[in-house]
């Protein structure tokens, strides 16, 4: 059953805990349908898997389950406890052995993953109680499953982020067709999903349209947002402010305590974007290769010059390039920012038509000898976001240059005042320190209130529903100001959730 010829799972990007599992239940290398599908569903595809029972289907799509639970669960202290995960199949059998092997999987973080089966017609007492502590993963039948969910004793809508319907050929066979529809209402419109089938007739292929609908994946987490020079920084936070979406700018001109400050409470989660040129975060700029209107700043004499390179960013989920990188060197730097130590994470760039050759030195040093292309085409239909054409061009129209001037002016004025205080007072309350924010409204042009408040007829029809008030960030700040800045906006999740296209892999 293993495959002599697969790369093994320590070569997957896999959590220790999860390795060590693996190698307690004895498995060498992995199965056909593992080493196919596990890299597939780590990038975040949707699956559709021909895998017969005693083929390791199970753990095929158990262990990518587990290892984005586990990094779901580091990516910061604000992520809360909620069923993210959801496996449905044919029959209490088949609950029992898949709970069995996700727990055996999960033998090692079981303080952070929890597993339930619900699939036990009797007991619904003991299982709403169970249900109530939201374990990470619940394990049922289709009708089992449903009556949960219409009892209230379970909750999906706003946190499942992975479904798996196993034995996906018996469930209609089996007669859960209408339940299956019934309890998809009860889903998030968006989520990954992997349909697991021994055979692929109609009724996959009617249960593939039902789940595998979705062309929409999302950006969550923290970003970090490039641009070419410091000018453009200012002009991209202004333009975000524009819409109520705060954002920080890491700027060599600002204090260094201000910066380390930025960093660290990035990485604790306070905020969702940081915006940085390659010089801030790199280090001095590659020879030559100045782009900016700016001065150019001699970085070689500017000890504090390239801040972040002693400090690493935690835990970035995407790296938004707003200016193509100006070397390939600065495209793989910026992109190395993000998936580290075996997390995902995608790094999107805007490409202007006349920077074609530019992109393709990036994509001939990244493709390296084999010639194969690395970087895919951001798919998203442009009607679906035209609505924000005439609110973009307004928001643009008022991010003037003296606005940007000023917004830096008063910028460096606040920052070096708490650095002042970073210093002194800062040492004496450290606890103080936890209030400090730096990703406050400039506010140096108008803004105009209506456009952070995005109307359902501007959403995107795939994305409504999911467009709401971000979920709450850590408050570092109790003040007035504070309050002010972290008003509800529907556009900011949207606009940091972003999309792309996720593809569906299908394997046989
Ligand atoms: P399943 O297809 O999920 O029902 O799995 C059938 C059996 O294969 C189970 O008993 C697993 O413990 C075993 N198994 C799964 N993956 C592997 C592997 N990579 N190496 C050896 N045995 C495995």
């Amino acid at each position: 059953m293993e495959d002599p010829e697969s790369l093994g799972f320590e070569h997957m990007g896999l959590d220790h805990r999860l390795l060590q599992a693996v190698t307690d239940l004895g498995w060498s290398r992995p199965t056909l349908i593992q080493e196919k599908a596990i890299p597939l569903a780590l990038e975040g595809k949707d699956l559709l898997a021909r895998a017969r029972t005693g083929s390791g289907k199970t753990a095929a799509y158990a262990i990518p389950m587990l290892q984005l639970l586990l990094h779901r669960k580091a990516t910061g202290p604000v992520v809360e406890q909620a069923v993210r995960a959801l496996v449905l199949v044919p029959t209490k059998e088949l609950a029992r052995q898949a709970q069995s092997m996700i727990q055996q999987l999960a033998a090692y973080c079981a303080r952070d993953i929890r597993v339930a089966n619900v699939s036990a017609a009797e007991d619904s007492a003991s299982q709403r109680a169970v249900l109530m502590e939201k374990p990470d993963v619940v394990v049922g039948t289709p009708s089992r499953i449903l009556n949960h969910l219409q009892q209230d004793n379970l909750k999906l809508r706003d946190s499942m982020e992975l479904l798996v319907v196993d034995e996906a050929d018996l469930l209609f066979s089996f007669g859960f067709e209408e339940e299956l529809k019934s309890l998809l209402c009860h889903l998030p419109r968006i989520y990954q999903a992997f349909l697991m089938s021994a055979t692929f007739n109609e009724d996959v292929q009617a249960l593939k349209e039902l789940v595998l609908h979705n062309p929409l994946s999302l950006i969550r987490g923290k970003s970090l947002l490039f641009v070419n020079t410091l000018e453009r920084s200012y002009r991209l936070r202004l333009f975000l402010e524009q819409f109520s979406i705060p954002a920080c700018v890491l700027n060599g001109e600002l204090p260094l305590r201000s910066r380390c400050h930025i960093i660290s409470q990035f990485n604790q989660g306070f905020y969702d974007c940081v915006i940085a040129t390659d010089a801030e975060v790199l280090g001095p700029p590659v020879k030559g290769k100045h782009r900016g209107k700016g001065p150019k700043r001699d970085k070689a004499s500017d000890p504090e010059a390239g801040v972040a390179r002693g400090i690493d960013f935690h835990h970035v989920c995407a790296v938004l390039n707003f200016d193509l990188p100006p070397t390939p060197e600065a495209y793989i730097h910026r992109a190395g920012r993000t998936a580290r130590a075996n997390n995902p994470g995608i790094v999107l760039t805007f490409v202007l038509p006349t920077e074609q050759s530019q992109l393709g030195k990036i994509e001939e040093l990244l493709s390296g000898d084999s010639g194969a292309p690395v970087l895919l085409p951001y798919q998203f239909h442009m009607e679906e976001i035209e609505g924000f054409r005439y609110r973009c061009r307004d928001a643009m129209r008022s991010v003037t240059k003296q606005a940007i001037r000023e917004a830096r002016l008063k910028e460096i004025k606040e920052e070096l005042l708490h650095s002042e205080k970073l210093k002194t007072y800062f040492e004496d309350n450290p606890r103080d320190l936890q209030l400090l924010r730096h990703d406050l409204p400039l506010h140096p042009a108008v803004v105009k209130p209506h456009l952070g408040n995005v109307p359902d007829y501007l959403v995107p029809p795939a994305l409504r529903g999911l467009v709401h008030p971000h979920k709450k960030r850590k408050k570092p700040l109790a003040s007035k100001k504070a309050k002010k800045a972290k008003t509800q906006n529907p556009l900011r999740s949207f606009k940091h959730r972003g999309e792309k296209c996720r593809p569906t892999a299908a394997l046989s």
